[in-house]
């Protein structure tokens, strides 16, 4: 060992005690902590718990489409292609297909060019842990085999010139850590801990002390592109580890990675988050849930909750943010100005992986629907219309909000977004449904079944439903046995007026409420909800009340076409549905369509649009109203002029 390594190796140590003695401080404020390893508080009955990914079964095509074409690219790849940049990383014979992109490893690679080589081998535990839900979620033993030929295949590379020769090592090891513990969860691989464990060994002394901002150099003779890791990410995955039976030694470690000076200021309510990086600092909050889960200290949950609602007051009615992947100060013109200034309005696969982690984590501590609501303005308006992954690494990576928006796939392949997108598609069915010592929790209405047993009965809660292109939402209940217990339903903020029927029986439903339907559930029982699908506008921040997206219950309505009419606030909202998936909106130039995200393919759009308050002139409108007369002459007036315009015009000229 090297006398550099050893001093690494040193300051690591006095590092890791120094953190059990802070974390130690944090334990007697825990309840049920104190039962060791496998129950930190994440398991406490206080909080709602997910399913597992095979509880649940989506019948819904637009959901498991992407599940399925995300997994048959992953299935698709070769073992000796994905080993290949860890191979060539640490000097080994490195045969097969170079996938190219971003996963390719160039020793030559030149940063300004942003392009091949850029982040070698760093999807691969995200696609290992997809896999591995996968398996969790169909039982296929095929991605089964994958992910324990893989991770067989991965151990006898692990080595530390792979984290000397890479830009990203606390990236790198962040997300082999996820597809190691999900080996271990979801596929029971018997060797994953110790591969882990091997993982973390070397990995150590190559990883800065503690989290390091972007930017931040800490490694000394590089330049600035050795300084975008994001080690401030991991402690989410390392409390993981712990909770999953890893051992101590994650809790430790995940202790030690925590962005302590980002929490504490975001704890005080500060906006913390503007200029910094995105994606990866909505993961640096899901860090601060599973903090708080697991260390008990109740800081973490206001880091997080406060960083959730700066996020919120700065994000697109998409549910997007981050446009050019930074965050915004409260209060400016940012988002508006990006409207014109950029096409990179939002991450899309990454990002939305980090919301909807960040979201379930704080609806499950919380139970406050707000938080689903905001999920499902994601799913809907961003990650669910995302175009394909494709198998020669074709990715969809930004999202485009600009008044001239398209959907494109990114110039570059298998970029980081490559890597969440499949996991992003496992996880719509924990996103679904929650449970707690009691009953159940319905997140999302989307055509699905969901078992459980509870008090020896089995139960489970089958749905169906178009929503969201349709307010009616179906809920069959089927038990073993008569059972009582609590079915919760999220009833969105923006559904006043809703009402939910048991066996024909109605009663209303308050919006921005979980709904409690408490009884006892028999072999056969109903549950109807209506969830009103009127329109509203948003604005796209308080400085610019005029620009405005046009929305349906979650849906936001694009403008589709390059021209775009002049259209009044009343205009918008009286849009019209015309197909399961369209809408129309009359303007003095005809119809202009409407399309939520999910039906947008090649078309040209806009999300935002610039609307006048007003239709005609406040006297005339009131004139209209009260002296009928008014009309008929200006109907009579428009048909002289088309009279007299026909007959001056011959019929051949486009005057016509
Ligand atoms: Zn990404």
């Amino acid at each position: 060992m090297s006398s550099s390594s050893g001093i690494h190796l040193s300051r690591r140590r006095f590092l890791q005690s120094a953190a059990v003695v802070s974390t130690a401080s944090a334990l007697p404020r825990l309840r049920s902590f104190s039962s060791a390893i496998g129950s930190p508080v994440a398991h406490s009955d206080t909080f709602l718990q997910e399913f597992s990914y095979g509880d649940v079964s989506l019948d819904s095509p637009i959901h498991e489409r992407q599940l399925q074409q995300t997994h048959a690219v992953l299935m698709g790849l070769s073992d000796d292609s994905l080993l290949k940049p860890f191979r060539a990383m640490i000097g080994q014979p490195a045969p097969g297909e170079d996938l190219g992109g971003w996963y390719r490893y160039d020793p030559n690679y030149d940063w300004h060019t942003f392009d091949a080589g850029f982040a070698p081998s760093a999807t691969f535990g995200q696609w290992v842990s997809a896999l591995a839900r996968y398996h969790a979620i169909t039982g296929s033993q095929e991605a089964k085999e994958k992910v324990l030929r893989l991770n067989r295949l991965y151990a006898q590379v692990i080595d530390g010139q792979f984290y000397e020769n890479n830009r990203f090592p606390a990236y790198c090891y962040d997300k082999l850590v996820c597809g190691l513990i999900d080996s271990h969860q979801y596929i029971g691989d018997p060797s994953a801990f110790d591969i882990l464990k091997k993982t973390t060994d070397t990995a150590f002394p190559h990883l800065p002390p503690k989290a390091v901002e972007h930017g931040t150099s800490w490694r000394p003779g590089k330049d600035e592109s050795w300084s975008w890791d994001e080690s401030y990410t991991m402690p989410e995955n390392l409390f993981l580890a712990y909770q999953r039976g890893a051992g101590e030694r994650y809790r430790q470690i995940g202790a030690q990675y925590l962005n302590e000076p980002f929490y504490e200021r975001l704890a005080r309510g500060e906006n913390d988050l503007a200029g910094r990086h995105a994606y990866s600092h909505v993961n640096c909050l899901c860090s601060a849930m599973q903090a708080y889960l697991t260390l008990g200290d109740e800081k973490y949950l206001r880091a997080a909750r406060n960083g959730f609602d700066i996020l919120s007051a700065q994000s697109f009615a998409t549910g997007g943010w981050g446009p050019d992947e930074t965050l915004r100060a409260t209060g400016t013109a940012d988002i508006y100005d990006s409207l014109s200034k950029t096409h990179s309005s939002f991450e899309t696969p990454c990002g939305s992986y980090a919301h909807f982690k960040l979201t379930r984590y704080l609806l499950r501590v919380t139970r406050d629907p707000r938080y689903g609501d905001s999920m499902e303005r994601m799913m809907y308006n961003t990650i669910l219309g995302a175009k394909p992954l494709e198998s020669d690494g074709r990715t969809f990576y930004y999202s485009d909000f600009n008044f001239k928006g398209k959907k494109l796939y990114s110039p570059h392949r298998w970029p980081c977004c490559s890597g969440t997108m499949p996991q992003v598609a496992a996880d719509y069915r924990i996103n679904t449904y929650f449970r707690d010592a009691r009953g159940i929790y319905v997140n999302f209405y989307i055509p699905s079944r969901v078992r459980w047993s509870r008090d020896g009965a089995q139960v489970e809660l089958t749905q169906k439903s178009n929503y969201p292109y349709d307010s009616h939402v179906a809920i069959a209940v089927q038990t073993s046995k008569a059972a009582t217990f609590p079915i919760n339903l999220r009833i969105p903020a923006w559904a006043s007026g809703a009402s939910v029927a048991v066996n024909g029986k109605r009663q209303e439903a308050e919006a921005g409420r979980f709904l409690t339907l408490e009884r006892e559930w028999k072999k056969e029982d109903r549950i109807v909800l209506e969830l009103p699908m009127s329109t509203r506008l948003e604005a796209v921040d308080p400085q610019h009340p005029d620009t405005v997206a046009l929305l349906v219950g979650p849906l936001v309505l694009f403008a589709i076409g390059d021209s775009q009419p002049a259209l009044t606030r009343g205009q918008m909202l009286a849009a019209k549905k015309t197909a399961t998936q369209s809408w129309s909106v009359e303007s003095r130039q005809g119809p202009l369509k409407m399309l939520p995200w999910t039906a947008i393919e090649e078309e040209p759009y806009t999300t935002y649009r610039r609307s006048r308050r007003q239709g005609p002139s406040t006297r005339l409108r009131i004139a209209q109203v009260f002296v009928p007369e008014v009309n008929e002459r200006l109907y009579y007036f428009a048909g002289v002029i088309v009279m007299l315009r026909n007959a001056t015009c011959p019929a051949s000229l486009p005057c016509r």
